[in-house]
């Protein structure tokens, strides 16, 4: 049986046991709206812990835009069974006031990493309310692992240096980004996609395409590479609000590829905002 728990207290009652029991616990924070994506982190979290809390809640700090937080898709029924069937045994899902109680103080930021791309289009709050919330979850839950998705690259960096800088005992675990069949980045906000902008943002993953496949036969040029990604976005009408090839663990723009990168993109599209990255691997 999962348990729907709404309360820290209740969530530590419920995990004290498991942890008497010398049981592993791994915690998935999502905002719900439960895709195969998100799918693919909790089967991930089951195979390797006894536990498995998905946190389900749309944390209102992280959002640059109220319409973009009114309009972001809940539906709690659906997502505690689609994570039920993927192994989860609690599904942790609070109301905004359960984790901001009144005379919430405290932010917490980190620094470089977090300041270029989504912290700098969505604004220097996104990854501060994404690191603040992710430290509360991870300390609510008390969890020995936790699971991310590739596809918000930038999120994990941010997670990893602040669980590496803040000494937290929770191992921080990352999964590929999940695709649809024709390649685009599984993505709750693709439902708000009408059918005509829904096949011109595949264009993303096509310019990523375009720039891994240059990327393997030798261009080892940032502006060249990224002079290719923008081709195949003008062509579908696409500005994109940033297309940059970084160093994955500080997210600092590369002018050549000699080393592991990774290839960052986001656009809006038929006003929703998508984003998605691809690796550039090391090379001889
Ligand atoms: P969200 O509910 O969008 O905050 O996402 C919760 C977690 O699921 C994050 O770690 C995301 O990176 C991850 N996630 C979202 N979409 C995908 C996807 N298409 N493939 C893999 N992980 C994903």
């Amino acid at each position: 049986m999962t348990a729907v728990i709404r309360t820290v207290a209740e969530l530590r009652a419920h995990l004290s046991s498991a942890r008497a029991a010398a049981k592993s616990v791994g915690l998935v924070p999502t905002m719900g709206a439960l895709h195969e994506g998100h799918l693919h982190l909790i089967r991930e979290a089951a195979a390797q812990c006894d536990e498995v809390v998905v946190s389900v809640f749309v944390n209102p700090t992280q959002f640059n835009s109220p319409d973009d937080l009114s309009k972001y898709p809940r539906n709690e029924d659906h997502d505690v069974e689609a994570a039920a069937a993927g192994g989860a045994t609690v599904i942790f899902a609070p109301a905004a006031s359960e984790v901001y109680p009144a005379g919430f103080s405290t932010s917490i930021r980190v620094l470089g990493v977090s300041e270029r791309w989504e912290g700098a289009t969505r604004g220097a709050n996104h990854f501060d309310g994404v690191a603040t919330v992710v430290a509360k979850l991870l300390s609510m839950v008390g969890a020995d692992a936790a699971w991310f998705g590739e596809k918000d690259a930038q999120q994990v960096a941010v997670v990893r240096r602040l669980a590496e800088d803040l000494n937290m005992p929770t191992a921080v675990h990352t999964v590929p980004t999940a695709r649809a069949d024709d390649g685009i980045a599984l993505s709750s906000r693709n439902a708000r996609l009408a059918p005509n902008d829904r096949a011109r943002a595949l264009s993303l993953y096509e310019s990523l395409n375009v720039v891994s496949r240059a990327h393997r036969a030798g261009e080892r040029d940032a502006e060249v590479l990224i002079t290719h990604a923008q081709k195949i976005l003008r062509a579908s009408s696409i500005e994109a609000e940033y297309w940059a090839i970084v160093d994955p663990d500080t997210f600092e723009p590369l002018e050549r590829v000699d080393s592991e990168a990774l290839a960052i993109v986001a656009a809006v599209v038929g006003g929703v905002r998508l984003i998605d990255n691809v690796r550039l691997p090391a090379q001889r």
